[in-house]
């Protein structure tokens, strides 16, 4: 890869709709919260096992490693805090960031949003952050239903925080037809949704989930025809252009993709439809937005103009409201303007 476009793609302001909280620690972040020595060796060693030698084992060994390092409020404070540097390093100027609300001992959910709150609101980055907690599919429908009655109270506390519902989870577990009623409440509270969808093969599903026309979804591996979803999704897809957050990384790590070249990213690219690149869990899969940005350059042929375009759509395809996205869009506009080099070559 070449320097100068590397220099790009850190320096350009970047958009992050799609980071799972605990996923995105990175082994940097561990030590300062406590983490005994041997699980941060682990961690290290885990994230940095070579693509395509790691699996799904491996990838729930990390997660259990980040998760653990999670579990009082003192921890997911300092973890949050720390985070938003490391994207605002990056050059992340706006980060959606999504977590499952859960109760330790010695911490309710409640503790748990407010502790990830506290730390966007004391985070003293040149970054606007908001958040989207997640109901987890692999709950019991009760579960569910408490967490959404938590985030609605949250989020009249914090409107301008809580911005959003996500389903997420192991995708071979529970449904979202059997959570659907819970996302209509969330959107009928103002609350915007996004779905992760296709994470495995399951058109059924994600037809009721298009029909459901979340605000954006996740991933869509399995959506289109030639990736073993059918035609009538695809179409459906293409009528009602739902944002898609793609994944890159996070989609090889776990092995629903093969090899970048053979990313479903292509088919939204031929037919022209919105996406935003996203890490996922940058921790885990020991990425950053910029190193997606440079993939994306490296194996789909983007033109500087090209990725420029994508955070400037992904500030429009963002849970910010209109003077946010106003301001988001000027300082990708002065951005350009003060970086011409890359766009006369
Ligand atoms: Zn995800």
């Amino acid at each position: 890869m070449d320097s100068s476009f590397e220099d790009f793609c850190l320096s350009l302001p970047k958009i992050e709709l799609h980071a799972h909280l605990n996923g995105s620690l990175s082994d940097k972040i561990l030590p300062l919260l406590g983490c005994p020595y041997s699980d941060i060796c682990n961690y290290q060693k885990l994230r940095n096992i070579p693509i395509g030698q790691r699996n799904l084992e491996n990838v729930f060994k990390t997660f259990a490693i980040a998760h653990k390092a999670t579990s009082s409020s003192q921890t997911v404070y300092l973890a949050t805090l720390n985070l938003i540097k490391e994207f605002a390093a990056d050059n992340v100027i706006y980060l959606e960031l999504r977590t499952t609300p859960r109760n330790e001992e010695g911490m309710s959910a409640e503790n748990y949003i407010e502790s990830v709150i506290k730390a966007i609101q004391d985070s003293t980055n040149r970054i606007l952050v908001k958040l989207i907690l997640s109901l987890n599919r692999q709950h019991s429908l009760e579960e569910c239903t408490n967490n959404l009655n938590l985030i609605l109270k949250k989020q009249s506390e914090y409107p301008d925080i809580i911005k959003g519902i996500d389903l997420s989870g192991n995708p071979i577990h529970g449904s979202f037809h059997d959570l659907k009623h819970l996302f209509e409440r969330g959107r009928n509270n103002n609350l915007f949704t996004t779905i992760h969808c296709g994470e495995v093969v399951n058109s059924k599903e994600i037809h009721e989930i298009l029909e459901f026309r979340p605000e954006r979804i996740g991933h869509a591996c399995y959506l289109h025809p030639n990736y073993n979803g059918c035609i009538q999704n695809w179409n459906l897809l293409k009528e009602l252009r739902l944002p898609t957050e793609i994944c890159l990384t996070s989609n090889i790590v776990t092995g629903t993709v093969d090899i970048y070249e053979n990313h479903h990213v292509q088919e939204w690219i031929k037919d022209n439809l919105p996406f935003s690149l996203n890490t996922d869990d940058k921790g885990i899969f020991n990425t950053s937005l910029s190193q997606e940005f440079q993939i994306a350059k490296k194996f789909f042929k983007f033109s500087a103009p090209d990725l420029w375009k994508i955070s400037m759509n992904s500030i429009e395809d963002s849970f910010a409201n209109a003077e946010e996205k106003i301001y988001l869009k000027m300082k990708l506009e002065d951005w350009k303007f003060k970086n011409y080099k890359f766009f006369s070559q």
